[in-house]
């Protein structure tokens, strides 16, 4: 799989909370080109195509561009539109959020909080206890099961 390769480069730590300010060009050297085009380029992969967005294993998913720890699987919920979707984030520093005016919507952007790539878009129509949806693609994670 891609992520074997993914989590190989020098900046990728499950530890490490310093941020990762690098160039899009160095970027591209070490991502695969689906991350890259998330992560960098603010791409969605399809709906219903992704590795985990019907999954309910126990686990830990992880920033598939930096490894910044950003879901436990306790916050993921069933969600039929075809994202993984959870309802709250591993921590608040875990990630940024950015209003997206993009495609004539008024959306909210999350990034990673450690390497600040597009991770996916924040909705209120999630399940309590905190009413909200992170919307997420599949190839921006990395999930480590229990
Ligand atoms: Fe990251």
């Amino acid at each position: 799989m891609s992520n074997l390769v993914i989590m190989s480069h020098k900046y990728y730590s499950r530890t490490d909370k310093t941020p990762v300010e690098i160039s899009d060009a160095e970027w591209k050297e070490i991502l695969s080109p689906e991350v890259f085009r998330i992560a960098r380029q603010k791409g969605t992969e399809w709906a219903f195509s992704g590795k985990y967005w019907r999954t309910d294993t126990k686990g830990q998913y992880y920033c598939a561009a930096c490894g910044n720890h950003l879901f436990t699987s306790d916050a993921k919920f069933a969600s039929s539109c075809g994202w993984p979707s959870f309802f709250e984030p591993s921590t608040p520093e875990a990630m940024k959020y950015v209003p997206d005016h993009t495609h004539g919507m008024e959306r909210v952007e999350v990034l990673c909080g450690r390497c600040n790539g597009h991770l996916g878009h924040i909705f209120d129509d999630g399940p309590a206890p905190t009413h909200m949806r992170y919307c997420m693609n599949s190839l921006m994670l990395d999930f480590e099961p229990e």
